[in-house]
This record gives C-alpha cells, structure tokens and sequence, in this order.
C-alpha cells in the first residue's frame, strides 16, 4: 500500500465515491474497501476511522491521516405547535442555515437549505433580504441530514428530504449534485429517489443539465404567477427565463413513468390569485405531467404582501380541479416560528450585531 500523504485533510461527509475511488487507486487500495468504509459512515455511523475493524491498521491510520468528520451544529431547536421542529445549525465558519424536520403520519420530512442566503430576489421571500452569503458544501448539505438524524428518536428518522430551504439548490449546481449522490447511494444515505424532491425557481439551463445527470429526482418548480409581468415582478429570474421557456423545458423534460412535475404556487391576495390567474395558470400547465401545491402566503413583518382568503384559495384550487388537474392545498408547516422559507435564519441574521 502506498502511503502518499500529501493530500490536505478534508472531510469525509461530502466526499465523493468517484472521489474515493480515484484516492484508493492512488494509495492502491482495492475498490471495494470504499463500500467497507461507507458501511461503517453512512449505515453503522461510525465517526473514528480506528474503530473500522474489517480495514487493515494501515488503511485506518491512512484514512486518519486524509480525513476527518465534521457536522453542522445545531445550535437551536424551536418547536412548532404542529409537531414541527426548525434547527438553526451553524457551519465551521460560523455561517448560519436552518432546516425543518416536519412529521406526519406516513413521513419524517427534513426541507435543507443549499445556500447561506439566496441571490435570486424573489419579492415574495425572507431569505433574498440577505442576499448570497456563500454555496454549502456537499459535507454542508448532506450534514444537515446527518446531524439532525442523530439526535432524532428511532420512530423519528427522516424518510423524506426536500432541497427548499434557504438558497436556490441548482445555483449551487455541483455540490447539491453530489449530495444528491450521496444521499440516493446505496452504498451511502440510501435514500430512495422518490423520496427526494428539489425546488427550482426555474433556472432553465440548469434544469437542462440536471436532466442529464440520470438521478430520477423529482423536481418541484415555483412557478407563482400566470402571466409574465407578474412573475417579473415577483420572481426577478422570470426575465431571463420566462414562462413559456420554463414550460416548454418541463414538457420536454424526460420523467420516469408514473413520475410528475410538482407546480408550486405561493397565493398572494390581491396580486396572483384571481379566477383570471387560475385559468391562465391552468392554459399554461395544459400537456405538463404535474399536480399542482397551492400555498397560501405565509405573512412576515417586512413583507408587502398578504395571504388570500380561505374562500379565494378554496375557488383556485376547484377550478384548478374542474379543469382536471391534481390541485392541493399545503399550508406551510411551522408557521408560528417563521417557518416558511429562510425566515429563522433570516431573522436570525437582522437580528444579529453587524
Ligand atoms: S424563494 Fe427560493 S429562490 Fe427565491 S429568493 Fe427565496 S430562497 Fe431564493
């Protein structure tokens, strides 16, 4: 066995199969050795490369030597009224993110966040008020998972994972490539694809790659409005990728059978939720193989927007339904603790000293 050292240390969450296979060859190592290691990471959560018994002390001391692991912290736990539990964890650099573990009685469901901040302005949004602080790692992003499943009960481990928290996950295209990896190896976290869904504020040309990357992820678009100018307003990107583009890319986009598109549209009174929106949205997704989850905005202080009325959602949502479409309403969870979007650690940011 080779013992090159040279290599910086980095951490181990986050590393690559591909990545590992290319260090083991270096260091002549079998292949299968990497199966052996992420057994003992991802399935037996084994945090000390000495303890990995069926490796030779060298491999171990090698490994020692490359690697460490590091998580996020979990510096707070707010729990909602509704079950739900929001995590401010705080990266080594002391960057803020947050999560929300979200039970129900079919699903444990963790939405992570794949950016500190989020540079695409939408109006509607907490998060954008801090603009793009820096992308998450894959170790980042794959150890929000990591560090929130180790504290939760054995009746409480995540089933479900969706990229919807702070950031726009295919603006940090590599590294939620890769912890998309990850998370769906069977070799790593095992998570089956249809249990992981990414949100997309509709980054055209990224979507076009994703589609390419055979990973059967379901995708979640928030689309949020049925004519342009409004989208513009509400959604900057719309003017570099507008509604027809956008549509066009999900009607082309190659699904898996029995797999759809899932539209998200945030209602917000006064400005996308009139029966005119409902029936352009609905000429619109006419040939997208999708249902549709209609959210009631979530009010913040600073916010120029207001939530619809239960009666305004109700007539969306059946029209929606007349004309055929899958049509639900989620509310968000965690309301009562700012849980929608990025608010914890927005807030968590403006409050703090600059
Ligand atoms: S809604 Fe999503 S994409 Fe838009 S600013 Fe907020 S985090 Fe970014």
């Amino acid at each position: 066995m080779e013992t090159n050292t040279s290599q910086i240390s980095k951490n181990f969450f986050g590393t690559s199969e591909q990545s590992l296979k290319e260090i083991f060859a270096e260091w002549k190592v079998e292949t299968y050795r990497i199966h052996q290691v992420f057994t003992w990471v991802y399935h037996y959560n084994c945090r000390d490369f000495n303890e990995m018994t069926n490796l030779s002390k060298a491999l171990r001391a090698l490994l020692a030597e490359n690697f460490y692991f590091s998580l996020p912290k979990i510096i707070s736990r707010t729990h909602s009224q509704d079950g739900s539990i929001k995590y401010l964890l705080e990266m080594d650099d002391g960057a803020e993110v947050e999560c929300v573990w979200m039970p129900s009685d079919t699903r444990k469901t963790l939405c992570i966040s794949t950016q500190v901040g989020c540079r695409l302005n939408c109006s509607f949004c907490l998060t954008a008020s801090l603009g793009l602080k820096r992308n998450l790692t894959t170790a980042e992003i794959i150890g929000q998972h990591l560090a929130i499943n180790a504290e939760l009960q054995e009746s409480e481990q995540i089933s479900n994972v969706v990229f919807m928290g702070m950031g726009e996950p295919l603006d940090n295209y590599d590294s939620v490539v890769e912890a998309l990896r990850l998370m769906i190896s069977p070799q790593a976290m095992k998570i089956s694809t249809r249990k992981v869904t990414v949100s997309t504020s509709g980054l055209v040309d990224r979507m076009k790659n994703f589609q390419n990357e055979n990973l059967s992820i379901n995708l979640a678009i928030s689309l949020n409005a049925s004519d342009n100018a409004t989208r513009d307003r509400l959604m900057p990107i719309n003017k570099k990728y507008p509604i027809e583009v956008l549509i066009d890319c999900l009607k082309k986009y190659p699904l898996k059978p029995q797999r759809r598109h899932t539209i998200e549209y945030v209602l917000l009174a006064g400005i996308n939720d009139s029966d005119d929106d409902a029936q352009r949205l609905a000429k619109w997704l006419r040939g997208v193989p999708c249902k549709i989850n209609l959210i009631p905005f979530n009010s913040f202080d600073s916010s120029e927007y207001k939530p619809p009325s239960k009666e305004r959602v109700l007539k969306f949502q059946n029209y929606l339904i007349e004309q055929h479409y899958s049509a639900f309403v989620r509310y968000n969870r965690a309301t009562d603790i700012l849980g929608a979007c990025g608010q914890l650690a927005a807030q968590s940011a403006m409050s703090a000293p600059s």
